[in-house]
């Protein structure tokens, strides 16, 4: 299980070897980590940070929200372009559709007639058999 420091995205943590697995026993990774992965320890009243630290988280919350507005535009991009697939595939179905009936459609009336032609002669075949 590791973790991400929304600050420094290091592994905010270091591990020790308990004899069941790696056990978190302290936050290693920064100063603003450190206060933000409190653990055990009691939470802090209030926090103070540099000017450049606020400044990093601030850029960084910007450049999230720009990341995410980018993702929603191609995702809806997307969702349309499978709305115009679904649509243009449901008319190649049908188009399909149409030639089957027009290719088949009397190509099957003509093989019914053979059909009748065939039965009709096939009692004759049977009584030159008799
Ligand atoms: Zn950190």
């Amino acid at each position: 299980m590791s973790d991400e420091c929304p600050f420094c995205n290091r592994d905010p943590f270091h591990y020790v070897d308990n004899g069941l697995g790696m056990e978190a026993v302290a936050v290693t990774c920064c100063e603003l980590g450190d206060e933000f992965y409190r653990g055990a320890r009691p939470e802090p009243e209030t926090v103070t940070m540099s000017w450049e630290d606020f400044h990093g988280v601030g850029c960084k919350i910007s450049s999230l929200r720009a990341q995410l507005a980018a993702q929603i535009i191609i995702q809806r991009g997307w969702e349309d372009e499978a709305r115009k697939a679904t649509s243009q595939l449901a008319s190649a179905r049908k188009a399909l559709e149409d030639i089957r009936k027009r290719i088949y459609g009397p190509a099957n009336a003509q093989m019914w007639d053979i059909r009748q032609i065939v039965d009709a002669a096939l009692p004759l075949t049977d009584d030159f058999r008799t």
